[in-house]
């Protein structure tokens, strides 16, 4: 029986049952920090796999000291911080911190030299590259770097969770799922998946100046919590989100535990948390506001360099009209894929050419359809799904009168419901025609997100080598090997990357325009 108590999830913990995974670190890497790292962050994905992960037993020599920087859930050994995780967050998995491998599982992901139990993936990180094989173990290096360990994590846990569900394939319509046979080395400092791409060390402080995250969802804050471990950081950050941690989240938000859920803590005073506390040189102004009540406290400083991590396209397009020096995005498809931008107006595609503003904006038609559906008004409804704004105690009273007259199977809003949280509730009962909603698989969009977070530290210690201009591949298919990164030129009919004055505004606030 399950937390919840969701009949469907029943189901499916039966249909995926035994779900048992063992994640190991062998005692010749147990105290290097670049495999901690890898180690913790694997543990911390695969606690939120639930049902498709069952149990799970972690495996590590118990006295290892805690060596890597990590940003929360301290511990006075590396055991000690595993067990702190995985207490706050309460995953409905079954967990045991051991020192050997009891059973044979459904899956064994080793980091470090362990025997293979069962179908095995081996995992090894060294900077930015990120090592993973089906076949024969992979070696750790000595150099620390967040973003490869934590890219070889997600890149681990995703081939564990591949095999998993590989039996019920019926389950993820027309997409395939494609476990890795074989050997590959992807590096997240240029995207190519073969040996021997630079690998430079990280600086002894890592300084990205100012930065805005706007939305510090899944992606978001997979980019705050991969910038807060590293080993130093000097930043003045302004991270806007309107939102609370909840618990139906709770399994995308690496960054977050189920204390926070209880609590209905900010997003960005956790993501403030998580980085003063860890860094002197550090300061998060915390935004609680969608990003459109943001805009009058705003400066031209704060949209330098921009992080559009959030949900909404209309917030996208409307962040665009700012003309950001560098504006980063973040996305992650159902089917596992996941992308990045980086972008400058002029030389690349802008958010209007991502994502026009037409008469078919699925914002808007998702407006149009509920209020169709309940009343209330299309405005009403748009500001709900752009914002995520909460219902009022009137428009519940309303809802709850309406579904009643209509017989609706939906669940009544409470007054001061957030909008995603009622339409989570209603999951599978509230059937819209249209829309762009996507259910992501959590290691995608975090995936995006430590990715972002390497682009952001490139940005400022290694310009040669930022992403020009879109990258993308996939967690679930057969991981790509020869897709690399492309330049995403401006579209020919966007009415805005060609505009002289939105330019000219460029231009007069940060000189030139250069990808590099
Ligand atoms: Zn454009």
């Amino acid at each position: 029986m399950t937390r919840r108590g969701d009949v469907r999830e029943d189901e499916l913990e039966r249909l995926l049952s035994p779900g048992h995974v063992v994640v190991s670190l062998s005692p010749d890497v147990a105290k290097k920090p670049q495999a901690q790292l890898t180690f913790s962050f694997a543990v911390n994905l695969l606690a939120r796999l639930y049902p498709v992960v069952q149990r799970l037993d972690v495996v590590l020599p118990l006295g290892s000291p805690l060596v890597a920087s990590l940003p929360r859930w301290p511990g006075s050994n590396l055991a000690d911080h595993v067990r702190t995780l995985l207490q706050a967050l309460r995953p409905d998995v079954e967990w045991a911190v051991t020192e050997l491998v009891a059973a044979t599982p459904t899956c064994h992901l080793v980091i470090g030299t362990s025997d293979p139990a069962g179908p095995t993936v081996f995992l090894g990180a060294d900077g930015w590259e990120a090592r993973l094989s089906s076949e024969r173990w992979m070696v750790t290096g000595e150099k620390v770097n967040p973003v490869g360990a934590y890219a070889a994590a997600c890149l681990g846990v995703a081939e564990v969770w591949k095999r998993l569900v590989h039996p019920h394939t019926s389950l993820f319509k027309g997409v395939p799922v494609v476990p890795l046979e074989g050997t590959l080395t992807f590096s997240t400092f240029s995207y190519r998946v073969r040996t021997g791409e630079p690998n430079p060390d990280l600086p002894p402080t890592v300084a990205i100046g100012s930065l805005t995250i706007v939305g510090a969802g899944a992606g978001g804050g997979a980019a705050a919590f991969t910038l807060a471990s590293l080993h130093k950081l000097t930043a003045a950050i302004k991270a806007v989100d309107p939102d609370e941690i909840n618990e139906p989240n709770l399994n995308r938000y690496v960054f977050a535990d189920d204390d926070d859920a209880r609590a209905r803590r900010r997003k960005t005073d956790l993501v403030k948390e998580l980085l003063e506390a860890r860094f002197v040189g550090v300061t998060v102004d915390s935004v609680p506001l969608a990003y459109d009540k943001t805009r009058a406290q705003l400066s031209r400083s704060d949209y330098e360099y921009v992080l559009a991590a959030v949900h909404s396209r209309t917030a996208r397009r409307q962040l665009q009209f700012e003309t950001p020096k560098v504006l980063w995005d973040g996305a992650a498809g159902e089917d596992g894929e996941f992308r990045i931008w980086r972008m400058v107006l002029g030389v690349t595609e802008c958010m209007h050419c991502k994502q026009p503003d037409t008469n078919e904006d699925p914002e808007l038609a998702k407006a149009h359809q509920l209020d169709e559906l309940l009343g209330l008004g299309t405005d009403v409804w748009f500001l709900k799904v752009r914002d995520n704004d909460a219902f009022s105690q009137e428009e519940a009273a309303r809802l709850a009168e309406r579904i009643q007259q209509s017989a609706l199977d939906l669940k009544v809003p409470l007054a001061a419901q957030r909008f995603s949280d009622w339409e989570a509730e209603n999951c599978g009962r509230l059937k819209l025609s249209e829309g762009d909603d996507e259910i992501p698989i959590p290691f995608a969009p975090v995936m995006a997100g430590v990715l972002l977070a390497g682009e952001i530290i490139k940005e400022h210690s290694f310009p040669e080598a930022v992403l020009d201009s879109y990258y993308w591949n996939t967690l679930m298919g057969r991981f790509l090997t020869r897709t690399p990164p492309a330049r995403r030129s401006p579209k020919t009919d966007c009415s805005f990357c060609h505009d002289a004055d939105y330019l000219a505004q460029y231009e007069r606030r940060w000189g030139a325009r250069s990808t590099r």
